[in-house]
């Protein structure tokens, strides 16, 4: 038997298989409670639901437009003006892909070459690094310590070099639950300008936050021009399914996105789209501030019940995540203790190793997501204790 190495790719060999979809599988075979894979349980609004109904009746079962159906164009246009002042051009500065995980892959494979690095935060999210391994670059990984995770400029400035492309942003922050402050995002605009460097800033959580506010890194000084925003429908409106995914950046970045993007998938779902482009213009910032609102209940939930079962974790600002410590109810290393807890104590995580180049930064953490309903985060609370007062 020849070794699957010689039959397959070397640019697929340092991959691992994402430790967050497979800990939905484990989750399924033991009837857990998946607080792994970030997904809500809970329905979309009625009104997109209808909207996608509507247009697949009405025959917009072909192609899009490639980089997106115009009214998706126009209504996220008018979304970034009256949310962040943002003036974006709806036929020459937006890209709709599927999914923000495409959208950051077609970023990476237009935008940088082979050999430059691209500057990653961790604990990361884990598409970014084989992103840019894909794209041929090399991910210089910029670590923020627990537990406030802030960023220190002078370990970012510490990181350029030469070869330095890009910087990934990812704020409200999947899995630390940071939402960058001001002053970080000035820091890291501030690199950015003096450097030559363009921010890539997944901001898919834009809508889902707790204190201060979501600040996009486009609308810093000088940084319209050198930021590609990434954004969509997933999370927002309760449809990751769907896949649709919003890039924003200028019109020369822009031509190549769309180029890449067109190779790879040819276009997003198009009555998808026209049902999130009625959804935005139909639901305003009502909408958001009232989803806001109901994240933070189920912040609190868990939060709570995780603190109670002794878990040391701080609530997040922003995003559906807490990550915890369980270092005082198991000395387990994290991928053994999130089995345990899904076989043993019915709840699943994501093991906090696999956001962290250095697996032994995350040896004592889980991530959980609470973007379940509250019922069944109390009864995953319930769970919790339980397992905790049975010692591990
Ligand atoms: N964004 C979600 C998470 O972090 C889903 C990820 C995924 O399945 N790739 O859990």
């Amino acid at each position: 038997m020849i070794d699957a190495k010689e039959r397959t790719a070397r640019r697929t060999h340092g991959f691992t298989e994402s430790v967050i979809r497979e800990m939905s599988r484990v989750a399924r075979s033991a009837d857990a409670i998946n607080l792994g894979q970030g997904f809500p349980d809970f329905p979309a609004p009625d009104v997109i639901k209808e909207a996608a109904c509507r247009a697949i009746r009405e025959d917009v079962n072909q192609y899009a437009v490639t980089w997106g159906t115009p009214s998706l164009r126009m209504a996220l246009a008018k979304k970034y003006q009256d949310s962040y002042g943002l003036d974006v051009d709806p036929e020459t500065e937006i890209t709709v892909t599927c999914g923000a995980t495409e959208a950051m892959a077609a970023i990476m494979l237009s935008l940088v070459n082979p050999d430059d690095e691209v500057i990653v935060f961790e604990p990361f999210y884990e598409n970014y690094g084989p992103d840019a391994t894909l794209s041929g670059a090399k991910p210089v990984f910029l670590p923020l310590s627990a537990p406030d995770f802030r960023l220190d400029a002078t370990e970012l400035e510490a990181r350029v070099t030469e070869r330095t492309r890009a910087i990934i942003v990812n704020t409200p922050n999947n899995p630390t639950g940071r939402v960058f402050s001001r002053e970080e995002l000035e820091a890291i605009a501030d690199v950015c300008r003096r450097r030559d460097l363009i921010a890539f800033t997944d901001e898919i959580y834009e809508h889902i936050y707790y204190d201060g506010e979501h600040l996009p890194l486009a609308t810093f000084d000088g940084m319209r021009d050198r930021t590609v925003t990434i954004s969509g429908a997933s999370k927002t409106f309760a449809i990751t399914g769907w896949r649709i995914g919003t890039i924003v950046a200028p019109p020369d970045l822009t031509g190549a996105i769309r180029k890449v993007h067109d190779f790879l998938t040819v276009g997003a779902p198009a009555p998808l789209q026209e049902a999130c482009a009625h959804a935005m213009t139909v639901l305003g910032r009502e909408y958001y501030d009232g989803l806001a609102e109901e994240y933070r209940e189920r912040r609190e939930v868990l939060h709570q019940a995780l603190t109670e079962a002794g878990f040391d974790a701080v609530k997040p600002e922003g995003a559906y995540y807490i990550m915890a410590d369980f270092s005082a109810l198991s000395d387990m290393d994290d991928d053994t203790f999130a089995r345990h807890l899904t076989t043993e104590g019915g709840v699943a995580s994501v093991p906090g190793s696999s956001f962290f180049s250095d697996r032994v930064r995350g040896s004592s953490l889980v991530r959980f997501a609470f973007c379940k309903s509250l019922g069944k985060l109390e009864e995953a609370g319930e769970r919790l204790r339980r397992y905790a007062s049975a010692g591990s």
